[in-house]
């Protein structure tokens, strides 16, 4: 799978992550929310992720 360039990404233990580069191989990805209300960065999520 090819690095996406225009999905950066430091996460080396998703099973999507390029690897040898810090980007997603995807073509694209779900963001998404734990929270009712979210008002901060850490209130994000990739819906992408799968454990590798
Ligand atoms: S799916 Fe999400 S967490 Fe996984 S490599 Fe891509 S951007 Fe990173």
């Amino acid at each position: 799978m090819e690095a996406n360039k225009c999905i950066e990404c430091s996460i080396v233990n998703c099973k999507h992550h390029a690897q040898s580069v810090n980007y997603c191989t995807l073509d694209k990805i779900k963001v998404g929310t734990h929270e009712a209300n979210p008002t901060d960065k850490q209130c994000t999520d990739c819906d992408s992720f799968d454990l590798k």
